[in-house]
């Protein structure tokens, strides 16, 4: 277990491609760390530095007390499990899980002392066979594939040889895993299994995680924290609630939650001792404590965010004096738990999560409540989150 712990870390890339900026960012013993963005945003890329799979350009890089800058991937103490889970073919899964413990020397400490030299007594030897089957055996265990052990790769499914990718960094014991979006060779029934059993993983073995996907279900649904990034820099680092509730800009707002928050390009206008947020289509009163931070857009341009659930919702709809957003219905789509309804306002498209029971047909023209307590405006320049 150890923490790492990332200092103004950059990648340049031949070409002066760069893909990571100044990332900072600690990772805690045993957190378990999500790396979530668009393709191309270097999310790959850090997590390749802190494996040692791609030189640093400039920064640090910590694992535990020692700078790895300079150390080679094997000497890192770290466990990486890729996309393609890279298996060999030939061998059974036992012995895909026992290889690299194989081949691997250990210092060992219990070995006698010899004449030629200080630490000669520090000998490397190879891990007893004993020890490999109690460590294959383990990780069996924990990933439910004791019955696999004799198959060859290509007689499991996908998500059995996800598996067993898995049991060949835990047999190592490492001080922190990797993961490089580990699931999306998987279909998606596959796909939310495996994300619960590597949560459960964490759970039980509490080493540091770090995981990369662009899948931003996947990153609300395993982090303790999460990390968003664009363009090789850091959006937000949070807890999912947190990056949910909170985004810190627009980018963050629109990236996480499906379906996806709501945006308008309205005004902050003041009428009769009250502020209210316009646009061409609707005028919704704010809540009286946005009012010290938006009386400076006062008939400035803002962008006004709202999710699918904050918009026609039972909540909403239960909340004394809401305003309302008159729209008309486009499209119906009926989930069983929820509706949703995909609304016009002038211009403007946007979703609303409404009761599943709530009638209502496309074409007609209804009023939805609109809980601003749940809602956001952002600057337009800075794209940052004012209220
Ligand atoms: P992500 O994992 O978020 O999809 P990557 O870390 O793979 O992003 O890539 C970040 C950026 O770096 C992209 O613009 C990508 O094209 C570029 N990049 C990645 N690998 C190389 C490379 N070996 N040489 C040059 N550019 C690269």
């Amino acid at each position: 277990m150890a923490q790492v712990k990332l200092e103004h870390v950059g990648k340049i890339y031949p070409g002066n491609v760069r893909a990571v900026k100044d990332f900072n960012l600690t990772i805690e013993d045993g957190e378990f760390m999500v790396m979530v963005g668009p393709s191309g945003c270097g999310k790959s890329t850090t997590l390749r530095m802190v494996a040692g799979l791609e030189e640093i350009s400039e920064g640090t890089i910590t694992i535990g007390d020692r700078v790895v800058n300079n150390v080679l991937p094997k000497d890192r103490d770290i466990a990486m499990v890729f996309q393609n889970y890279a298996l060999y073919p030939d061998k059974t899964v036992y012995e895909n899980m026992a290889f690299c413990l194989k081949m691997r020397k250990f210092q060992d400490p219990n070995a006698a002392p010899g004449s030629n030299g200080l630490f000669s007594w520090w000998k490397l030897r190879k891990m007893k066979k004993a020890e490999i089957n109690r460590r294959v055996m383990e990780a069996a265990e924990i990933l439910g594939i004791e019955e696999l052990l004799e198959r060859r790769p290509k007689a499991l499914s996908g998500g059995q040889r996800q598996r067993v990718a898995v049991g060949r960094c835990i047999v190592r014991n490492p001080k922190v895993f990797l993961f490089d979006e580990p699931l999306s060779n998987l279909d998606a029934k596959m796909r939310v299994q495996m994300r619960t059993e590597i949560s459960r993983l964490h759970n039980r073995l509490q080493t540091t995680m770090i995981y990369v996907t662009h899948d931003q279900t996947e990153a609300m649904t395993m982090g303790d924290r999460i990390v968003v990034m664009k363009d090789g820099l850091i959006q937000q680092v949070a807890t999912p609630a947190n990056l949910y509730d909170y985004p810190d800009n627009i980018f963050v707002a629109g990236f996480i939650g499906t379906p996806p928050m709501n945006f308008f390009d309205a005004i902050v206008e003041s009428k009769d001792g009250q502020l209210f947020i316009t646009e061409d289509s609707f005028s919704l009163v704010t809540p009286p404590e946005w009012k010290p931070k938006i009386e400076r857009y006062i008939g400035k341009k803002v962008v006004f965010g709202v999710r699918p659930e904050h918009i026609g919702s039972p909540t909403a709809e239960a909340v004394d004096n809401a305003p309302k957003i008159t729209a008309t219905v486009e499209v119906i789509e009926p989930m069983g738990s929820e509706t949703y309804l995909y609304m016009k306002a002038g211009a403007n498209g946007f979703i609303a999560r409404v009761d599943p029971h709530r009638t209502c047909n496309v074409g007609d023209s209804i009023d939805l409540a609109v809980m601003m307590r749940g809602a956001h405006l952002f600057d337009v320049d800075t794209t940052e989150r004012i209220t």
